[in-house]
């Protein structure tokens, strides 16, 4: 293997570097999904295994310069055929067949050495980007553009702490309102909302999301007001960078920071919903026992690169961990041995998909087709059977969450000391006909179906309950809940804001279309 040249930067080690760039941009698109040492390994294999394929060309064609290009090119032209998400990979076979064109009577040191600079600077792309994005959540993000009413406001600590409430926030999400159940689903769901109101809970009867997206919708109630399209968060442009980043605004959010000053304590169910990371100051309650998993980000490398299965689709339902995060949350008593007050945090993947659970709390099966946590015509692909699976998928998981949270709620009110607040509600209505996956709108979704949601307050304060007895009779839209409970708690003046819906479609999330009160109460072609 002798060079004509001895410059290092005239070897062909292109084909290391674009080793390295494969595992580097699927992490950046992966970002929110995995953390950084998980791709350590495959940073390590990947050049090495481009390497060996360039020693075994190299020995059959005993030209370097010439191996290095066949391999690069061959390996390009590999993971593109089964990555279609790695666009940028025709852009750098292109560049590099132009190079090779260019100098195809020459095949030498010259046109490594171009194509070594090229490969350096097209690596810089995923470089720049994990920097990017660690900066972003490094940065104070919590409340970007300063208008969260949270921020400006100042709480004096009280001279008795325990006269701070408690402040449970359970998500359900995807939970729909009872009239959606009984139009939709032909479900009546009263049982459970009385049973509720049996218990002290206040239950809302005409309760909006602002968003139809978990995520707009969790990250612009921590903040306590709406998002304008592209502005603030919304200027990033890489859609599951946003995500990680509404995902940080929900977890560590203004109102956690104020409570914190007020010497709360933060408790975090973790529910394994990737984007709401566990903050590093929050109390944990995980699963005792969870599948070994293994390394989830080469699992989805591999897979993507077509050398394992899609592992959504290939697991069984055993190696599952969604019934064992949801099992936990909705049964976990580790507040009681923590001092209140405390803000106790959990988002139940519930009874949004996957439908892998039945009404008796045991895994099943028989929902094939919604194993996995895709939601809307995601799943549906808007076809009538598989519409009708969702329905019944849906209840069955809906039958088990009532169950258990009811369970877990009464153990609360009776357990946790002093004052509280517990406050239940669904991020967005049900997705049996949301129509998502159009960036120009909502197209055919039930608007009625996804923006009417649940909530409910229990309050053991008589005042605050006289004060959530509106919640009965007017509308109530979930963008005002902390700025809600902060006036009444607190004392503040924040006042509620305007009642506004807004749809962002999955690929947009960055851009909103305000809907009026007649797109929402449309009748649904169903
Ligand atoms: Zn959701």
């Amino acid at each position: 293997m002798r060079l004509r040249s001895n410059a290092i930067y005239s070897w062909p080690i292109y084909p290391l570097l674009f080793g390295l760039y494969i595992p580097l941009n699927y992490f950046t698109h992966n970002q929110a999904l995995y953390g950084f040492s998980d791709t350590v390994r495959s940073l390590i294999i990947a050049p090495l295994l481009v390497a060996c394929l360039c020693l075994v060309v190299w020995l059959v064609i005993r030209r370097v310069h010439f191996a290095a290009l066949v391999t690069t090119l061959f390996t390009g032209y590999a993971v593109y055929f089964c990555y279609t998400p790695l666009v940028e990979v025709p852009v750098i076979i292109v560049a590099i067949t132009i190079v090779w064109l260019t100098c195809r009577n020459n095949i030498g040191s010259n046109c490594s050495r171009i194509i070594n600079v090229m490969m350096l600077a097209v690596l810089m792309q995923p470089l720049i980007a994990i920097a990017s994005f660690k900066q972003a959540i490094q940065t104070d993000h919590v409340d970007p553009l300063g208008t969260s009413p949270f921020s400006s406001i100042r709480i004096d600590q009280p001279v008795d702490k325990a006269t701070l409430p408690t402040i449970v926030h359970i998500v359900l999400d995807a939970y729909s309102s009872n009239a959606t159940l009984r139009d939709i689903f032909g479900y009546d769901n009263t049982p459970f909302t009385d049973e509720l109101t049996d218990i002290g809970f206040i239950v809302g009867q005409d309760v909006r999301t602002p968003y139809n997206q978990t995520l707009l919708a969790m990250s612009s109630i921590f903040l306590g007001e709406y998002f304008d399209s592209g502005q603030g968060p919304l200027s990033e442009k890489n859609s599951d960078q946003l995500r990680g980043t509404l995902g940080t605004m929900v977890t560590e959010s203004v109102v956690q920071r104020k409570l914190r000053e007020l010497d709360y304590n933060y408790l975090f169910v973790e529910t394994g919903y990737q984007f709401l990371r566990r903050p590093s100051f929050s109390i944990p309650s995980y699963p005792g026992k969870l599948p070994d998993k293994g390394n989830p980000y080469e699992a989805g490398l591999l897979s993507l690169i077509g050398i394992l299965p899609p592992p959504k689709e290939s697991e069984a339902i055993k190696d599952r961990n969604e019934n064992t995060y949801l099992r936990n949350a909705l049964t976990t008593d580790f507040y009681l041995s923590v001092e209140t007050p405390f803000l106790l945090y959990e988002h139940v993947l519930a009874p949004h998909p996957p439908f892998i659970i039945d009404r008796e709390g045991e895994d099943t099966s028989q929902w094939q087709e919604f194993n996995s946590i895709k939601a809307g015509n995601a799943a549906t692909e808007g076809k009538k059977e598989l519409i009708e699976g969702y329905k019944q998928g849906y209840l069955e998981k809906l039958r088990y969450t009532n169950a258990a949270l009811l369970k877990q709620t009464r153990k609360m009110i009776s357990e946790i000391p002093g004052p509280k607040i517990i406050m239940v509600h669904g991020d967005h209505g049900s997705g049996a006909h949301l129509n998502d996956r159009d960036p120009n709108g909502p197209g055919n979704t039930c608007l009625s179906e996804r923006y009417n949601t649940f909530l409910a307050i229990y309050s053991n304060d008589p005042i605050i309950r006289n004060r959530l007895m509106s919640l009965k009779s007017e509308r109530f839209n979930l963008i005002n809940l902390y700025r809600l409970i902060f006036d009444m708690y607190f004392e503040t003046d924040i006042g509620l804001l305007k009642d506004q819906s807004f749809f962002a479609s999955w690929k947009k999330p960055q851009q909103l279309n305000l809907l009026d009160e007649q797109q929402i109460n449309a009748e649904c072609s169903i």
